[in-house]
């Protein structure tokens, strides 16, 4: 049986009283539920929910108590199915049942639809563009507009007259019309797009003297109770341009939470608000000459101390000039060295300035961290099988390549014997004795 539909014109707050007629649980849940709770259809005499459709978000409330979860057409369009927790359901019987709806939810979505219409209708007046499809977010929504494949068609200075053309059809405050007329007679209007087929009252909803859509949305009795229309930006969308924009209070939360963060940038940076993007601006370009800078002094310092280190092992100049054996620095021989205060960042650098210095295996380790690198550039050189048994030996992590190999420890203790059995390894077999 049909379910009576309400929800136009309702948008109290109070209860509305109908019938349970039928709790029916649902054997195919809507693909965008994906909870494994099962969902029963409550069906009503007649309804205030608005079902999910024409790109409108469906209702919430509750009916006897039990909250709406959605709201959904049957799929011959004649029932209305509300959506409610199974285990929810079981305190619901047919009978005299009070529907509460969710009004400020219901205000949101009526004031976004409305002003869709509005900013569909201005771009087309502005611009000859036509909307496809439109979508109303939870946080933003979006209209979808062919731009015959030009994603650049609206520039900032388009958008803006856009927004300023809606803001005076609101403060002119412009009624609202619905008309219900037959599909023979829907060519009397203007359409701005092609209404549906096979209905036998098509809904037209007319913005006064300016824009007929037909739609089964709820909306507006005038543009002022759209209070404002902000156009957010336009993107380059699937061959379209994707206009999104929010309107009504969720201007009002926007505006709040971009002041409060200017606000906030503004006292740390001591700027008026409304010079923060440049003040942000400059900042960044100071930081990123610091940094380099940072990086600078930092590889000077590596190449210090990677060749204080060289010269304390005794592995200082490359291998292939002179020590090219299995000696004390030469290649493949295993030099180990524990550093108490350095953090594993800065080893790595050292590391890599060292061994382009040296063919012996450098493994260098920080105390603090219960970290080591080991870097060998010598030709041919494998150092993963003596670094990995004794990684495993120590119940270490870590890995790497032929060249450079890392790892970490649970204690210290751990990382010292683990070191122990690398410096009493001595030696891993290169093929010569040059660096790479
Ligand atoms: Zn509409």
């Amino acid at each position: 049986m049909k379910t009576e539909r309400a929800y136009y014109d309702y948008t109290a707050a109070g209860p509305y009283r109908a019938e349970i007629r039928e709790l029916r649980p649902l054997e195919q849940k809507p693909a965008k539920d994906k909870t494994d709770a099962p969902l029963v259809a409550v069906i009503l005499d007649k309804t205030i929910f608005y079902p999910e459709g024409g790109g409108q978000g469906a209702d919430r409330g509750s009916i006897n108590g039990v909250p709406l979860l959605d709201v959904q057409e049957s799929p011959s369009g004649e029932e209305i199915l509300h959506l409610v927790n199974a285990a929810d359901a079981a305190k619901l019987s047919p009978g005299p049942a009070e529907l509460l709806l969710d009004t400020k939810r219901r205000r949101d979505l009526t004031v976004l639809h409305t002003a869709q219409h509005l900013l569909s209708g201005t771009i087309l007046r502005l611009t000859g563009k036509h909307t496809v499809s439109m979508h109303l977010g939870e946080e933003t929504c979006t209209i979808d507009v062919d731009t015959g494949g030009n994603p650049l068609e609206f520039s900032a200075e388009t958008l803006i007259k856009v927004e300023e053309a809606a803001a005076d059809a609101i403060e002119e405050d412009h009624p609202v019309i619905i008309h219900l007329c037959p599909p023979e007679d829907v060519k009397s209007f203007p359409l701005r797009k092609v209404p549906p087929q096979g209905e036998e009252v098509i809904r037209v909803v007319e913005i006064e003297g300016s824009d007929f859509s037909p739609c089964c949305g709820t909306h507006c009795k005038s543009t002022g109770q759209i209070g404002i229309l902000r156009v957010l930006g336009a993107e380059k969308y699937k061959g379209m341009t994707r206009v999104t924009f929010i309107a009504g209070r969720r201007v009002l939360y926007d505006s709040r939470l971009l002041r409060q963060n200017g606000d906030l940038i503004s006292r740390s940076l001591s700027v008026p608000v409304g010079e923060t993007g440049k003040a942000v601006q400059a900042l960044l370009e100071k930081t990123a000459k610091l940094e380099r800078d940072i990086k600078a002094f930092e590889d000077a310092a590596a190449e210090t101390k990677a060749a204080a280190l060289l010269s304390r092992i005794g592995a200082s100049g490359p291998a292939g000039a002179g020590s090219s054996g299995a000696g004390e620095g030469g290649a493949g021989t295993v030099l180990v060295e524990t550093y108490p205060d350095t953090g594993i960042e800065e080893i790595l650098r050292i590391g890599r300035a060292a061994q382009k210095k040296t063919a012996a295996v450098l493994a260098l380790a920080s105390e603090p961290d219960k970290k080591f690198a080991a870097f060998c550039s010598a030709k041919g050189a494998d150092i993963r099988p003596l670094f990995k048994d004794a990684l495993a030996a120590h119940q270490g992590k870590g890995g790497g390549g032929p060249g450079f190999f890392q790892g970490l420890f649970d204690s210290a203790e751990a990382l010292a014997a683990f070191l122990a059995d690398i410096r009493a390894a001595g030696v891993v077999p290169v093929a010569t004795g040059s660096v790479k």
